[in-house]
């Protein structure tokens, strides 16, 4: 018998978001002039104040292994936030520091889900849920939403979903890939629903909390009776610019947090206390650190915006959060160009990567075929040419 690769990695893509840009900067690295509208990652520094946390935590020595769910000032930095900016009063018991948000989320699923359990994910997702519930062997029970409903799902399409196999019900607002943000009133009906489903975790991913244009962040732990029912994740990614420091957090009941905590003690003993130590910085500091990307972002959203809605076959909304704007480019479907034929959101992807040199995502990944991923953390003047280019070639299916 071949050695190989087991058969739990056969259960795994490979992110279809990480993929894309990785093949945008192969092209690039062979000459293409490609502009890269494929990764969801802030185009900005990580603010001053939190590096200079960072390099005083060097400086400090905070170099040796910290305590496996993070160190206590900086859970304590983090419960500060939650109560701040959320209204919602946790213990740094119920706190747990990760490698990213992605790794947060790993643990609770591994935490949560047995074979055969039942995820409902709202479509369109963020590409990393489904392959983490298949890991843990769980059903994807998807809730197909569209443009014409903003992307989001109602209480009564999630009421129709639920059965009593259900673990998990995921939600992201604002949302990746849609950029869509649930008000208040529509986190209510959702907990409405599930009050009547005990046996339910929800998982609300709020790593977009701080780029949000409506008034308003609602967190779904905080409708009545929910706390106790819901793992906040978020992290400093997206709201800090600070992709590269690999830090998420969990806020949870304390059965799920320990048993988060007892996961990443075998996988990884806590993350980088560095990078711990400059998350406390930024928890502090709060969304003013964040104001002034915010404010570009909403300047290229629009910028983006008006660009696509001049494109004939984009069908496009407005976006009230993230650095996302997700069209529905089906009226695209059955028409060709040079060896190319459009019938699903990766097609186009693929097509305008090969004939435009802009590089985007395929909504078939996040469960919406139909629909395109572009996201503007760009530059406005490659936003600008990227708009240009991808108009030209649209032009050219027929
Ligand atoms: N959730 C969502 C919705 C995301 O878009 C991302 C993308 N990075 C993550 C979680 C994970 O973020 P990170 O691991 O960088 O904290
Ligand atoms: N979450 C970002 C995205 O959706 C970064 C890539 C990733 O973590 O998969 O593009």
């Amino acid at each position: 018998m071949q050695p190989r690769t087991s058969q739990l990695l056969g259960r795994l893509s490979e992110s279809a978001t990480i993929a894309m840009s990785r093949k945008a900067r192969e092209l690039k690295a062979a000459g293409r002039d490609i502009i890269s509208l494929s990764l969801g990652e802030p185009d900005f520094d990580t603010p001053d104040p939190i590096k200079a946390a960072g390099i005083r935590a060097i400086e400090e020595n905070h170099t040796h292994y910290p305590p496996v769910p993070g160190f206590a000032d900086v859970r304590e930095a983090i419960c500060q936030k939650l109560q701040r900016d959320n209204g919602l009063t946790y213990s740094a018991d119920q706190i747990v520091v990760s490698t990213g948000a992605k790794h947060s989320l790993m643990n609770v699923i591994l935490s949560l889900v047995d074979a055969g359990d039942e995820v409902i994910l709202p479509t369109p997702y963020w590409v990393s849920y489904a392959d983490m519930v298949n890991l843990a062997g769980g059903q994807v029970v998807e809730v197909q939403t569209g443009i014409a409903q903003d992307f989001k799902m109602t209480a009564e399409q999630l009421r129709g979903a639920l059965t009593e196999n259900t673990r998990v019900v995921m939600l992201n607002s604002p949302n990746n890939p849609s950029g869509s943000v649930y008000t208040s009133e529509e986190m209510a009906a959702i907990a409405d629903v599930l009050r009547a489903h005990p046996h339910a975790i929800a998982i609300s991913d709020e790593i977009y909390e701080y780029i949000n244009f409506t008034a308003q962040h609602a967190s779904f732990a905080a409708q009545p009776g929910m706390m106790e029912r819901t793992v906040t994740v978020n992290g400093v990614s997206k709201g800090f610019a600070m992709t590269g420091w690999r830090i998420g957090y969990i806020a949870a009941p304390q059965w799920i947090a320990a048993a988060c905590t007892k996961l990443q003690g075998q996988f990884t003993s806590g993350a980088s206390g560095i990078s711990q130590k400059a998350t406390a910085a930024a928890m502090n500091g709060g969304g003013s650190l964040a104001a002034d990307m915010k404010a570009a972002f909403l300047q290229r959203r629009d910028l983006v915006i008006s660009g696509l809605k001049a494109i004939d076959g984009l069908d496009v909304n407005t976006p009230q959060g993230a650095f996302y704007i997700f069209p529905d480019v089906s009226a695209l479907f059955g028409k060709s160009c040079n060896g190319h034929t459009i019938s699903s959101g990766q097609d186009l992807a693929m097509y305008l990567l090969e004939e435009a040199e802009v590089a985007t995502v395929g909504g078939d990944a996040f469960g919406s075929p139909n629909c395109m991923r572009i996201s503007y953390a760009a530059s406005e003047t490659q936003l600008q040419e990227a708009i240009r280019r991808i108009s030209a070639a649209v032009a050219r299916l027929s």
